[in-house]
């Protein structure tokens, strides 16, 4: 499989350090306010890049942290009149739940906060300042960027450049303005922890590469985010963990590419900032799930009520093609004809491949949709009841195991065909006693749920549509 690594700036072909196992980082939220679709992005594609390594047979680790500490949720606490540690929590459930609406939860994630490693941070900043890699000024500590081997490999910055631009908000304590901050000196009413510097709390950079060390080792083969994380969060993880370990950071570094809203980008300020919590109100998060992997992860997305009303529509014509299908299988007939057989499994594993193809050349997620929407369109012209049910099955099974990797047409849970005898013999009971208007709101309720009812000689039969 070839991943696009912006460290390197072209495909590789993706390795990873341990044969059959994959640790994968990708930065997560700062928990002071709910998600917004911006942030849904990286989730979701590298959710799904997961679960195609999953599919490979792969053995993947999956951290995603959340920072619990941080100006942002200082202030918001102060706002509200609340502790820090509320905020937090409230954040915390909140992205969770969004979370398994976005079915990112079918595999485990491992969720470290921030102020549960406040001692590994620590140890890790000493580490640095043993090396001469990090000074403490006045209860504050910095990492010394000369000492960083290719600063600013990641992000191509030019050093001298930034230099000159970060002398304009110079800070006297630091020995170089792009010095960055590891350990902040504690500031009235805010939370704090003690150190070997003072009471403080830690700079956000020192976080992931902490988390990252104590949950997945020295060296990770993925670590991911969204492209504005570049620099200088991610420059800056590079720079802490490789000068105090000595050995690569991260081997791969994926980044996706901003999402703009309506060809703008999104802002406060313009009125076009969409939380989950209100797209939740006209969509399904499946439906944005879609929509985001509608595109390759490296081209920007625009977000827009037409491209998720296309999405919904698109979802839709899956779900039918999986109803279509259950529905062949459970009438088919007694057709045992191998080279029909054969026939069919041919044509579904051309598509199959083709959907394997796009997802190893750096997760087109976009081509891959375009082959499960071939696939329908087989199944549509080609398939029905008469063929035969292992070959139906078959396609089933590839079917729903393409969608799988796309973590999508997980939601909506078929009727049962217990359920629809027991309303048929309700529906029958109220037309005995001539009720026929709340025998009518039965067949609709059951037209709304894909199942038609005909009323024959012989009794009452039902179909899925
Ligand atoms: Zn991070």
């Amino acid at each position: 499989m070839n991943l696009y690594n912006s460290l390197t700036r072209k495909k590789e072909e993706f390795i990873p350090l341990v044969e059959g196992k994959v640790t994968m980082y990708n930065c997560g939220p700062t928990v002071y306010n709910y998600i917004h679709v911006g942030n849904a992005r990286p989730l979701v594609v590298f959710d799904t890049l997961r679960r195609y390594f999953i599919y490979k047979g792969l053995d993947v680790k999956m951290v995603i942290n959340f920072t619990d500490i941080d100006d942002k949720i200082i202030n918001r606490a102060k706002e509200e009149g609340k502790e820090t540690t509320e905020i937090a929590q409230t954040y915390i459930d909140a992205f969770m739940e969004d979370a398994k609406e976005l079915n990112l939860y079918e595999y485990p994630t491992i969720h470290p906060r921030a102020t549960e490693y406040i001692d590994k941070m620590i140890e890790f900043i000493e580490g640095l300042i043993a090396k001469g890699a990090a000074y403490e000024v006045n209860g504050n500590v910095y990492f010394r960027i000369d000492k960083a081997k290719d600063y600013g490999k990641l992000s191509k910055k030019n050093i001298d450049e930034l230099i000159s631009g970060a002398r304009i908000e110079i800070n006297e304590d630091k020995e170089n303005p792009l010095d960055f901050v590891l350990w902040k000196k504690e500031k009235q009413g805010e939370p704090s922890w003690d150190s070997p510097w003072g009471k403080g709390r830690p700079g956000w950079h020192i976080e992931c590469s902490v988390m990252a060390r104590a949950l997945l080792g020295e060296t990770i083969d993925i670590h991911s985010g969204g492209e504005d994380l570049q620099f200088p969060h991610h420059e800056n993880e590079i720079a802490q963990s490789e000068t105090l370990t000595g050995k690569p950071f991260a081997r791969y570094w994926l980044h996706n590419a901003m999402l703009t809203v309506d060809n703008k980008k999104m802002s406060k300020s313009l009125g076009n900032f969409f939380t989950l919590k209100d797209i939740k109100k006209s969509y399904d998060l499946e439906v944005l799930r879609f929509f985001l992997l509608s595109a390759h992860y490296r081209s920007q997305i625009n977000f827009s009520k037409e491209a998720m009303d296309q999405s919904k529509s698109a979802l839709d014509r899956l779900y039918n093609a999986k109803t279509n299908l259950e529905y062949y299988i459970e009438n088919a007939s007694l057709n045992d004809d191998k080279k029909e057989y054969e026939e069919i499994k041919e044509n579904v594993d051309f598509y199959k491949n083709k959907f394997i193809n796009s997802m190893e050349d750096d997760i087109n997620t976009a081509d891959a949709i375009a082959s499960i929407f071939e696939l329908v369109r087989y199944i549509n012209q080609n398939l029905d009841e008469s063929k035969p049910k292992e070959a139906l099955e078959y396609v089933y099974k590839v079917f729903m195991e393409l969608n799988r990797v796309l973590g999508i047409l997980s939601k909506r849970v078929e009727i049962l065909e217990e359920d629809i005898l027991k309303l048929i013999e309700e529906r029958n009971n109220y037309r005995r006693n001539k009720e026929f208007s709340k025998a009518d709101e039965i067949r609709d309720e059951l037209k709304n749920r894909g199942i038609i009812l005909e009323d024959t000689k012989d009794g009452v039969k039902w179909k899925r549509i």
